[in-house]
């Protein structure tokens, strides 16, 4: 093997399409060590890749050394448990912000899991133990200031306008006398937010030759598309006396909202008369924490709660559902599958007099997307039959993710950008981007699609494709040497009791040696 080629990684990810994130590498050393990293490990949201989330992982957990989270959303972080009970043994490392908000969604994904694990008589994927043991490895990271994880892979989260406490990670991989390795990965990528100022990376990280793992969830249309209707749509519907239903995610959309109304009622486009109510134990709980945070006080732009707002709980929810009154609901969960919203929707389809508001992306098969796309007007909640008489609409003006343009932009401003990895995104989506980002930025040498493939690359982003999905985690060969030692020693001893098992499921056993 050429000197090019002794040092290198593999890429890989889990997330056949938008949710699930999660990316494997896998780094190989010139003296024959190995590392292997997670960048994000998020549970699966669509329904057609639902049963992904409980199958046995298809490597062995305790040979990932530690693992990055971009943010705190469940399609990045929800299936940390999991990987626990697994056996992984290593650090979570994420910024301080989602370090202080990722113990909520993990509480929350627990009491889920639980009771899908209930509904289908089957036993829960994780339990307590795994949980706690989840919140205990979260380490915080600061904005901007280099972690070291081991003596040759430092990280370095940088801020990004998707969430509050969202990061892009920055990994610059050493070894004497190689090149660097340096690779971002975007996570859920915005340039821009509401509720604070994005402070951009240093320049001297756009001059490093690169190799970015971006996301492509909107790619397939532009910032110049993206009409604003909302505002209207919410004081047309006040003004035809019709009540209205918001679909909001816990963290990040329900508070943007709120300030929208806020802001509606300061231009007096929307009476104060009006209630607006928030339900979702979750996003109530967030919207305190935001209420008080630091980095959201220190933009001046913490006071995003309406006039004449209440938060919707059990003992007020049949009071809120009954009344006659004109009100504003935000309710979770976004996509409407979970959460107090199927509560609401079960009486309000059938409503002339409500407006149901999609503010965000639903994936195919949702709860969300199946209000938007009724079979023959009618809409199935809860096993019952209902005609669709809500109106509903969406938009797209409020989504927490770049448009193909600004992913573009973002990526220009690179100098030596020697890979482009396109990944997060429905497939034609993905495809459709990365002849785009080919075409328009030209200092991008290479523009590959993730998601099916594994690649391995070298820090002169010599890439190779490795077939079909490997997901083969190799360990440390020191260490696997030392290891069957004590084995050989073990089996002498016990060898009655030794069972061959398996070592990866059917579906991803694939190995390249
Ligand atoms: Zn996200
Ligand atoms: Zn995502």
């Amino acid at each position: 093997m050429g000197k090019k080629e002794r040092f290198f990684y593999e890429i890989t990810s889990l997330n056949p399409e938008v949710t699930g994130s999660c990316h494997l590498v896998t780094v190989h050393y010139p003296d024959a060590r190995i590392t292997n990293f997670a960048v994000d490990f998020g549970s699966y949201q669509e329904e057609l890749y639902n049963e992904l989330n409980a199958e046995k992982l298809p490597f062995e957990c305790d040979k990932i050394q530690f693992v990055l989270i971009t943010h705190n959303h469940a399609d990045h972080m929800g299936r940390l448990p999991y990987l626990i009970k697994g056996g992984y043994k290593g650090k979570i490392f994420c910024t301080q912000e989602t370090a202080q908000l990722m113990p909520f969604a993990l509480k929350d994904s627990y009491k889920i899991e639980h009771e899908n694990a209930q509904r289908d008589s089957r036993k829960p994927l994780y339990d307590e133990t795994d949980l706690e043991e989840t919140i205990s490895r979260i380490t915080p990271c600061k904005f901007g200031e280099v972690e070291y994880l081991d003596r040759n892979i430092k990280a370095t989260f940088y801020m990004n306008g998707h969430l509050y406490g969202a990061s892009m990670i920055l990994l610059q991989i050493s070894f004497p006398g190689e090149e660097d390795i340096n690779l971002l990965f975007t996570g859920d990528y915005k340039p821009e937010n509401q509720l604070f100022e994005v402070t951009d990376m240093p320049s001297w990280v756009y001059k490093l030759p690169m190799v970015v793992v971006t996301e492509s969830t909107y790619g397939y249309m532009d910032t110049t598309e993206v009409i604003y209707h909302m505002e209207d749509d919410i004081e047309k519907a006040i003004k035809e006396g019709k009540t209205i239903l918001i679909s909001v995610f816990a963290q990040g959309r329900a508070q943007e909202v709120l300030y929208l109304l806020k802001s509606m009622q300061y231009f007096r486009r929307l009476s104060t008369k009006i209630p607006i109510w928030l339900d979702g134990r979750l996003a109530q709980e967030y919207t305190r924490l935001y209420r008080s945070s630091e980095m959201l006080l220190k933009f001046n732009k913490a006071d995003f709660i309406p006039e004449n707002f209440g938060y919707v709980n059990q003992e007020n929810r049949e009071a809120v559902l009954q009344s006659k009154e004109q009100q504003i609901i935000l309710c979770t969960s976004g996509m409407l599958d979970h959460g107090p919203a199927k509560i609401y929707l079960e009486s309000f389809v059938e409503r002339r007099d409500v407006l149901i508001y999609i503010p965000g992306y639903t994936s195919p098969k949702t709860l969300g997307y199946r209000l938007q796309n009724p079979v023959n007007g009618f809409v199935t909640i809860n096993g019952k039959k209902l005609v669709m008489r809500a109106q509903v609409e969406t938009t797209k003006e409020c989504s927490s993710h770049a448009k193909a343009d600004e992913i573009i932009e973002f990526l220009k401003r690179f100098k030596h950008l020697i890979l482009v990895l396109i990944n997060h995104g429905q497939k034609e989506v993905k495809e459709k981007f990365a002849e785009r980002v080919q075409k328009e930025v030209i200092n991008a040498k290479r523009v590959e699609i993730l998601g099916e493939h594994t690649f391995r690359i070298s820090p002169y982003g010599y890439i190779k494709q490795m077939g079909s999905k490997i997901i083969f985690l190799k360990s440390n060969k020191k260490e696997e040497e030392d290891k069957k030692k004590t084995k050989i020693h073990k089996k002498e001893k016990n060898d009655k009791h030794n069972k061959k098992l398996p070592k990866f499921t059917k579906r991803v056993c694939y190995s390249y040696n």
